[in-house]
């Protein structure tokens, strides 16, 4: 199909060579889209990443499950990103690959078309967490296993993210949390829950979300320190005696929750969600040689 020659572009009629012609590839049209987060660590042993490769084989799997060839294998996208990282001389930072389809091409064939691949990167001090947060329970419900690969990061799915982050927000509080279609406790929009209860963690089993890096890493330093983990299908009303409770991300690593609207409100010092984050911030800054397996230098 071959377009007009003119679009209308905010507000004014302007030739198709002017306007940059990606605006009609399906990765904005249908969210044919991949992408990953990373974050990047300035240590005494230099830059590293952490769980490069464990994010990078999520990537790969993103762009297998839409059928996208990215053109780079594993060890050149590493590579890619330890040239950026040192061209920008980004020591602390997020690192964001992402590869659409790209073709000017209408309906949904995806199959053959064109792939843009970029990474991106940006400074990201490591600093205190985040303040706590105030969740909501979203009236959407999380994307069914059924209707989607939830293993995948595609950026359609997003827009289930998105409309429950409106949602939260217009109720008055940060962030949502979606049930699954039964009614069990899934996420947040980009992160994963814990529920700590009489000194065990609680979080959601696997079915319904993105099984978060974070998510892994803090089961597995959680039971190194000895603490219970028990993955639970968990409805809101379990919320109702937790002494606290956590989201974990690769952004924001680990997030205390102060309150979900209606279940829980947090009036104790969250003591072993800081004995977990202190934790993370001693393997992700290289002072846990156990963990050194999870650190790629730059
Ligand atoms: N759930 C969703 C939907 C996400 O987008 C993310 C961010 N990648 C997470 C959970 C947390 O995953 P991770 O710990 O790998 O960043």
């Amino acid at each position: 199909m071959k377009f007009s020659d003119k679009i209308w572009l905010n507000g004014h009629i302007t030739s198709i060579e002017k306007a940059n012609t990606l605006n009609f590839h399906q990765g904005l049209n249908y969210g044919a889209c991949v992408y990953e987060g990373i974050r990047c660590y300035d240590t005494k042993n230099g830059v590293v990443i952490f769980r490069l490769d464990e994010h990078l084989e999520r990537f790969l799997y993103s762009a297998r499950t839409l059928h996208m060839e990215l053109g780079f294998n594993k060890i050149e996208i590493e590579e890619g990103i330890k040239k950026l990282l040192k061209a920008n001389k980004i020591r602390s930072g997020y690192i964001r690959p992402i590869a659409f389809y790209s073709e000017a091409k209408m309906g949904i064939n995806i199959l053959n078309s064109k792939v843009t691949f970029m990474i991106l990167v940006w400074p990201w001090k490591d600093g205190e967490p985040g303040r706590p947060v105030g969740m909501y329970i979203t009236k959407y419900r999380r994307l069914d296993p059924a209707s989607v690969d939830l293993k995948a990061k595609i950026s359609g799915y997003y827009a289930n993210a998105l409309l429950g982050y409106i949602d939260a927000r217009e109720a008055g509080y940060d962030q949502p949390i979606f049930l699954d279609k039964k009614g069990y406790i899934a996420e947040g929009a980009v992160n994963n829950i814990f529920v700590v209860k009489q000194g065990v963690l609680y979080t959601p089993k696997l079915r319904n979300m993105l099984g978060g890096i974070t998510r892994d890493t803090i089961i597995k330093l959680a039971r190194d320190l000895k603490f219970k983990v028990i993955e639970k299908d968990m409805r809101p009303e379990y919320l109702k005696n937790a002494d606290e409770v956590f989201l974990t991300g690769t952004g924001i690593e680990l997030q205390s929750v102060k309150e979900i609207a209606g279940y829980f409100k947090s009036d104790i010092r969250s003591t072993i969600t800081e004995i977990i984050s202190k934790r993370y911030k001693l393997v992700i800054n290289g002072q846990a040689l156990k963990f050194h397996k999870w650190l790629t230098i730059v």
